[in-house]
């Protein structure tokens, strides 16, 4: 690193102190940064809460001229604008939603904005060059950039006219930044936007702050309660359908007591956007929706978010709980599965076209695989990524206590030829009752007393059966019938002659309930700490913004911890940027000397 880098770094610091309040850039920012203020082109891959705004809104502040940022939804420019202003940035958009267009103008084309948001399709016009040519330009900052590449899945055609928009400023450097970018979308996306090869900043996928936990589920409405018990923050509960979203939002709220609303398409639109603006705006509400929820929301304090049912694939699991704990905070991503949500998936493989299949089976698979393992979870996502993880993170439910793994190729076998005995037609119970040798009369009427499977299970191994019933349905060498049988798929037929041993994990027994709690929880029902929320609160109303956007719970436990007595003190805490200490700092001083 040359001298004049370090210097650039070292006012960085300063200014990343005095606009945010933070004391020093986390992860990959600071080489973000670092180039875009030495006048080179990046594009920057960091997962989701690790900070890829400030690594262009740092430049925005320091450089001369204004930023451009170019971003995909409104609703993400209005959060993104709200927050900047909030640390005293200088910041607009230029939206078909604002009607401070006018004024937008004059200000940038005085020079005085740090940032300028708008949307691809704005600045795809010839105007607009025309427009930005009238005043200085520090940096043009593309959000979501996998968008101008076709590799990646929500491809906006007009991404593609930044180029030539960019290449009209050629003195100006470019900062792409995605959360979402394979090997082949960034190199893409580098050579759609006139990134050079030496550009690419890569972040880890990694969110360590995530707690992930995978359970079988046995009662949704009793095990997401007991999560909310232990992470009484805000919390998104995913279901399948409208109507056990419906189902789920109500049973949950009643057994409760929390603020806990729905969120699906079916809803009207104003219910819809108030639900939304409720979650956003609040303190510890559950909202129980459908994937469509969390697109473009920014919400930093979600504690957790909860699958009932398993996701689609991989990619989706993690970004649905990547919505988790954006803030750095303790937070947990919790599935509880059950064996019939792989049943129905593999159901629907056969409604899919034959050249889609396999790809759709290998989703399945990985996600059978990540439900299934005994080792670390973050291991196994990580290395669907790319990454080479180490072994255990001790932040996931089978590093924090570990399964066991049993040899269960008896026991399948058994289970196996069971179902082929009994006509391939009948569901786990009828085989449970089967194998244990039960005098049920439906096993009378039947015959299945005088088969050679009958009562052929006995003693610790019957109590395995269900769990290893959940395996070979999760793995698809049990495949369900259209009349909620059980029949023979996948290997089966080479477990049965011997050729394929099967093993099983057996979840821990929980006696002690493992709290979610921990040293960065917050203090909940200590007075001084419940005092500046109910001033962050106050505040918040006020100013018409979400809680977070006045101070983040890290910057609050901090006070509670520190109890600044004066301004200055105050002005050390996390997250007190000079313009915060000057519009809320007294207020905070004082509520904390009255404690
Ligand atoms: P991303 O866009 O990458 O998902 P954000 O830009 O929304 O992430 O940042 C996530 C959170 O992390 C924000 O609340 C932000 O204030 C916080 N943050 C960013 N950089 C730092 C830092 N250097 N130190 C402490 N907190 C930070
Ligand atoms: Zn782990």
């Amino acid at each position: 690193m040359v001298a004049s880098d370090t210097t650039s770094l070292k006012h960085a610091r300063e200014a990343l102190r005095a606009t945010f309040g933070f004391d020093d850039f986390r992860g990959r920012q600071a080489d973000v940064v670092g180039r875009t203020l030495a006048g080179l082109s990046s594009l920057a891959v960091m997962p989701t809460g690790a900070g890829k705004s400030l690594t262009y809104q740092l430049p925005a502040v320091m450089l001369e001229g204004t930023c451009v940022v170019i971003s995909p939804l409104i609703a993400l420019m209005h959060d993104q604008l709200r927050s900047a202003r909030a640390n005293g940035i200088r910041a607009a958009t230029l939206t078909s939603a604002d009607a401070d267009w006018r004024e937008t103008q004059d200000a940038f084309r005085a020079g005085e904005l740090d940032l300028l948001y708008v949307a691809p399709e704005r600045a795809s016009q010839p105007a607009f060059r025309d427009f930005l040519a009238s005043t200085k330009l520090a940096l043009f900052a593309v959000d979501e950039a996998h968008c101008v590449s076709e590799w990646g899945h929500d491809f906006r055609p007009d991404y593609r006219m930044l180029r030539p928009l960019m290449d009209a400023f050629p003195a100006v450097p470019r900062l792409a930044l995605t959360a979402t970018a394979d090997r082949q979308t960034r190199a893409d996306v580098m050579a759609q936007l006139g990134i050079p090869d030496d550009g690419l900043v890569l972040a880890g996928f990694d969110r360590p702050n995530i707690r992930y936990a995978i359970r079988h589920r046995d009662n949704p409405v009793r095990q997401i309660a007991a999560l909310m018990a232990d992470r009484p923050g805000p919390g998104i509960v995913y279901a399948q359908t409208r109507r056990k979203v419906e189902d789920l939002a109500q049973k949950l709220g009643d057994a409760t007591g929390r603020a806990v609303k729905p969120y699906h398409a079916g809803l009207a639109p104003e219910i819809r956007a108030a639900n939304q603006a409720a979650f956003v705006a609040s303190e510890d509400m559950v909202i129980v929706a459908t994937v469509a929820f969390g697109m473009g929301i920014d919400k930093p304090d979600v504690r957790f978010v909860a699958h009932v049912g398993v996701p689609k694939s991989i990619e989706g699991y993690y970004q649905e709980t990547g919505r988790a704990g954006r803030d750095g905070d303790p937070a947990a991503a919790t599935m509880f599965w059950g064996a019939g949500d792989f049943a129905t998936a593999r159901m629907r493989l056969a409604e899919v076209d034959e050249d889609r299949r396999n790809a759709e089976r290998s989703r399945l698979d990985a996600l059978a695989g990540l439900v299934e393992t005994p080792h670390c979870r973050r291991a196994v996502l990580l290395r669907h990524f790319g990454e080479n993880p180490p072994e255990t993170c001790g932040n996931c439910d089978n590093c924090l206590d570990a399964p066991d793994v049993t040899d269960a190729t008896e026991l399948a076998r058994k289970l196996l030829s069971a179902v082929y005995r009994t006509g391939q037609s009948f569901g786990m119970g009828h085989l449970q009752k089967v194998l244990t040798g039960a005098q049920d009369e439906r096993i009378l009427q039947r015959g299945h007393d005088r088969l050679s499977v009958f009562g052929i299970v006995e003693g610790d191994d019957a109590r395995l059966l269900q769990p290893l019933g959940r395996a070979l349905q999760a793995r698809g060498d049990l495949v369900p019938t259209e009349h909620g049988g059980l029949a023979l798929g996948g290997s089966a037929r080479e477990i049965l002659k011997g050729e394929r041993d099967v093993a099983i994990v057996v979840p821990p027994k929980r006696t002690r309930r493992t709290r979610g709690g921990n040293a960065e929880a917050n203090p909940v029902g200590d007075p001084l700490f419940e005092a500046l929320r109910e001033l962050r609160r106050e505040l918040a109303a006020e100013a018409q913004v979400p809680p977070y956007v006045i101070f983040h719970d890290s910057t609050l436990r901090e006070m509670a911890a520190v109890r600044p007595a004066s301004l200055g003190e105050l002005g050390r805490i996390g997250g007190v940027g000079a313009k915060k200490l000057e519009a809320y700092g007294k207020r905070f001083v004082d509520e904390i000397g009255r404690h």
